[in-house]
């Protein structure tokens, strides 16, 4: 989903960013600092506690806000507190009025407008969105995985606030990077694109995207791109060359530059296409192109060829959500030409077109450059995923807010993994604690309810101000500490209230992670519907996350315990050079060990950032 001018990817990219309101001012440095700040405030307190010993044996994720589980489960509500019991009977008026607050406030920025503007939706309660998906022809790299996990949290936070999204994301299926590929490798151009797009839908999955309601496919949509085209030449806004190819006539639409706020004549100076003689104005666009020898191709009008690419958009949104919708987004490099084509073959087939809100997320850049496949500094997601956690890569991404870009490295994703291994790991310590515990007989405690309140106003008015993330995210730093006072410290365990007030705790954790796509409760499958077990976290995120660390620092489970016994052996012969040594040694690896009541145990931290503290 590329599409790039003949000036350098530096300039379109500043350029656009000025055009369209982007902060420009917000270097992939400064936006780091930000992120960096937001998670140094989030995590600089936080105790670490003993791996929890869940046993559970099956895994139901995401089930959340909309979870079958919750929902089935009758008995649920009155055997013990849990987010269920806040979905029942009044309280869903209570919810609905509380959603309608909730939504009243969401503002998000209007690339089209430059400012941010209250969302209001054409119908309400209902809200259409339209994403330009990829084009399918290899594995995804990050910066699709920023795209989507960016317009997953809006998908996520406009359903939490109660609306109803149909949200539609397309796949390129025909274009001339799938052709070639396909010429490489022998294979027909659909099947190597739908092998892609399966690939892409592991990658989400892995992510935890959810599935948007519609994928169409350009190649099972030719005929209303035909009718489309038809329409536009009916209108005269296009014009067929001898040849079979279609283009659309920039000049007979005016208003042709005003969401990237290029003018005629930057389009032409930008054209990246060798001039062709037979266009009428350079900077016109194809509309149909017809089919070269041997190359997949359908009927038209025009005769024999394939649509161009910015058409399928305006086609598929159309045909799924009609000429008028709420949000379309994609990545900043879609403003121009990709939606300023858009916006200009919709509103020339049908002049009522429109369109209210435009949302680009930022780049993700690498020292500044963006990231991408001509450049050759691009990771796809499979290769970060080999090495990090896919949680620590969304994590990695919320911790930015969408429109600043996100500077990746490896230092970062080693950062965001140890936060949300301290995350889980309090979460598990504390879903254990609770299902071996009995309720209190008093409610949580005032500091406790204060604190959660606390949480959620910081966390829902940071969303609301068009998806504020890194501030979200940092809202749960003083319930995680105060989580781990009450588990860990003296003081903590004496609390009249600490199992009420851990229990109110978890939940409202669970409902906010939900929003954020982090959720990662886990049931006991088979007694589920039956005999609801209070949830779990799912070990298999934190094993999964200490497997990888490992693999980082290039050890083997066995290495490590072998290090951990020579240390062992080492301070009971009150060797505490020799200790110091081993321990220093595995924090340049990026392993931490902590020394508590049951012995040395370990975790995984940014390489280099010793946090071990002594479990108490
Ligand atoms: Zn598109």
């Amino acid at each position: 989903m590329s599409c790039v001018g003949a000036m350098s990817l530096r300039q379109g990219f500043a350029a656009t960013q000025r055009a369209v309101g982007f902060p420009a001012s917000s270097s992939p440095k400064a936006a780091s600092a930000l992120a960096a700040s937001a998670s140094s405030s989030l995590w600089g307190d936080g105790k670490w506690s003993g791996a929890a010993r869940a046993n559970f044996r099956g895994v139901c994720f995401a089930r959340g806000r909309y979870g079958a589980c919750r929902a089935n489960s009758a008995r649920e509500v009155s055997t013990g507190p849990s987010i269920v019991t806040q979905k029942q009977g009044a309280q869903e008026k209570g919810n609905k009025k509380k959603d309608e607050a909730l939504q009243s406030e969401l503002r998000l920025y209007n690339t089209m407008t430059r400012q941010k503007e209250i969302f209001r939706p054409i119908v309400p309660g209902k809200v259409s969105m339209y994403v330009c998906g990829v084009t399918s022809y290899d594995f995804s790299h990050i910066g699709h995985a920023r795209v989507y996990v960016a317009f997953d949290v809006l998908y996520r936070y406009l359903k939490n606030l109660g609306y109803d999204v149909t949200y539609v994301r397309n796949f390129t299926d025909i274009d001339d990077k799938i052709i070639n590929r396909a010429k490489e490798t022998g294979e027909d151009p659909i099947s190597l694109s739908a092998r892609f797009c399966d690939e892409f839908h592991v990658d989400m999955a892995a992510l935890r995207c959810l599935p948007p309601t519609l994928e169409p496919k350009v190649s099972g949509h030719i005929r209303q791109i035909v009718e489309m085209i038809k329409k536009i030449i009916e209108n005269g806004h296009a014009y067929a060359i001898e040849g079979g190819d279609v283009y659309f006539s920039v000049e007979s639409f005016p208003a042709y530059g005003q969401l990237s706020g290029r003018s005629q004549d930057e389009n032409r100076a930008g054209e990246r296409v060798t001039v062709d003689s037979r266009k009428r104005n350079a900077a016109d666009f194809a509309l149909w192109k017809s089919a070269k020898p041997g190359e997949i191709s359908w009927q038209s009008p025009w005769g024999p060829g394939r649509p161009g690419w910015h058409i399928e958009c305006s086609a598929m949104s159309a045909e799924h959500l009609g000429h008028s919708f709420d949000i379309h987004g994609g990545g900043l490099d879609l403003v121009f030409p990709h939606h300023e084509n858009e916006i200009a073959q919709s509103c020339a087939a049908c002049a009522d077109s429109s369109i209210r809100y435009w949302i680009h997320n930022g780049f993700v850049t690498i020292d500044a450059e963006k990231m991408s496949k001509s450049l050759g500094n691009f990771f796809t997601i499979r290769e970060v995923l080999e090495q990090f956690s896919p949680l620590a890569l969304r994590w990695f991404l919320i911790g930015t807010q969408y429109r600043s870009p996100v500077n990746y490295s490896k230092r970062q994703l080693e950062v965001a993994s140890d936060r949300i291994y301290y995350l889980y790991q309090t979460l598990a310590d504390c879903m254990q604690l609770l299902s071996e515990s009995s309720p209190d007989s008093q409610p949580a405690s005032k500091e406790v309810t204060e604190c959660v309140k606390g949480m959620k106003t910081a966390f829902f008015t940071a969303m609301s101000d068009d998806l504020l993330t890194p501030v979200a995210v940092a809202a749960f730093s003083e319930p995680l500490k105060l989580m781990n006072d009450l588990m860990h410290t003296k003081k903590g365990r004496k609390d009249k209230s600490r199992i009420a007030s851990l229990r109110l705790m978890v939940n409202e954790f669970q409902s906010l992670l939900e929003v954020l796509g982090l959720s990662v409760s886990s049931y006991d499958e088979e007694s589920c519907e039956e005999d609801p077990q209070y949830p779990q976290l799912d070990q298999q995120v934190l094993q999964d996350i200490k497997r990888l660390a490992l693999k980082r620092a290039g050890l083997t489970e066995e290495d490590l315990m072998a290090q951990v016994q020579e240390r062992a052996g080492a301070r009971a012969a009150k060797d505490w050079e020799r200790s110091d040594v081993i321990r220093q040694n595995l924090v340049a690896l990026g392993i931490n060990l902590m020394d508590g009541g049951d012995g040395t145990q370990w975790r995984p931290a940014a390489v280099g950032e010793d946090e071990s503290v002594l479990v108490k």
